[in-house]
């Protein structure tokens, strides 16, 4: 199904964060053709099928390879600078953005340079009026708590203001059940003063949801789909309001759910859990926050009613200052 432009643009004027959005989604191809061809690296595929995957494994490794092209401060300055150009286009006005420095290999144990450098671009876009951004710092599934615990100590450490939040994603059915590995991570986190948001209920079932809020403490569940298997964990949600970070064409692409019809996201809303929706890697996977909105209200014949619902949920769960939280709910008060 293809939204319509008027739907487009009018969506567009929708007030409303993101709180699920990796950069390493939000590479252009002909950006990272380009950045490839400077170091003479092959492309994995012809540039025309470049974000054509074959299921999770592939597209993680993907990222890898991605992120292996970005090596100087002025070039992760740039991709920073380009993500709040991206926001700005689809009249977002704040993102709660995931970056996972295990995918940087040339960034690796200079995670604080990293944050300075993404800083650095994140300010230059917000002086020349673009949204604001807050880091969600990602652990990667498959990391031992070691590997955690060293991340944790080096955000506190730094203590920098970008950074909002510890996250963690990464391919659950590889890694297995590992809430319990990062519990001590997360708590640390927490008491440190960090939010806390956790990729479950996706490559995981239900267990995972559960386990992200008893385990890990989350605050916001990046994902969170399959909770509905589950009623006991869908009350859960209901029950301390904990919101849901949807991803609708993500899902479909990956292989979560087989048509919009049956996404969960509108049993979830209707059962009472706070959703909003979102859009993973949008340029990996061809799509626009504007956009996952049109094919929600398509899908399920959302009205404006439930459409300004969805958005201030969306304000609401996402880690962004209290004055830019009460400027966006009057601007969606006025919409
Ligand atoms: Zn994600």
């Amino acid at each position: 199904m293809k939204p319509t432009t008027a739907s487009l643009d009018r969506l567009r004027t929708l007030p409303r964060a993101e709180v699920h959005v990796h950069l390493e989604g939000c590479f252009e191809a002909e950006m990272l053709a380009q950045w490839a061809g400077r170091f003479g690296e092959p492309l994995p595929r012809p540039l025309e099928r470049l974000f054509e995957f074959e299921g999770l494994a592939d597209f993680l490794h993907f990222l890898d390879w991605a992120c292996g092209l970005v090596r100087t401060r002025e070039e992760l300055a740039e991709s920073a600078y380009g993500f709040s150009q991206r926001l700005a286009a689809s009249g977002t006005g704040h993102a709660d953005l995931i970056f996972n420095p295990t995918h940087w290999r040339h960034w690796h144990g200079r995670l604080p340079a990293m944050v300075d450098a993404l800083d650095a671009g994140f300010r230059a876009a917000e002086q020349d009026g673009l949204p604001p951004v807050g880091l969600c710092v990602s652990l990667l599934r498959t990391q031992s708590a070691d590997a955690a615990a060293e991340l944790v100590d080096e955000l506190v450490r730094q203590r920098h203001p970008r950074v909002v939040a510890l996250s963690i994603d990464g391919n659950e059915a590889a890694a297995g059940r590992t809430g319990p590995r990062f519990a001590e991570a997360f708590r640390r986190a927490g008491a440190a003063g960090l939010k806390r948001t956790v990729h479950a209920g996706e490559s995981s079932g239900p267990e995972g949801v559960r386990d992200a809020i008893e385990l890990l403490g989350a605050d916001r569940i990046d994902h969170g789909v399959r909770a509905v298997e589950d009623p006991a964990v869908v009350r859960l949600l209901v029950d301390r309001q904990i919101p849901l970070g949807i991803c609708p064409s993500s899902n479909l692409t990956l292989g979560v759910c087989a048509s919009m019809d049956e996404h969960p996201i509108e049993r979830l809303r209707l059962a009472g859990v706070p959703v909003s929706v979102n859009t993973d890697d949008p340029a990996l996977l061809g799509t626009s926050l504007e956009r996952e909105y049109a094919l929600c209200a398509e899908a399920f014949g959302w009205s404006d009613t439930v459409l300004r619902e969805v958005a201030r949920t969306s304000i609401d769960a996402s880690f962004a200052n209290e004055d830019v939280k009460a400027s966006l709910r009057a601007s969606l008060a006025r919409w």
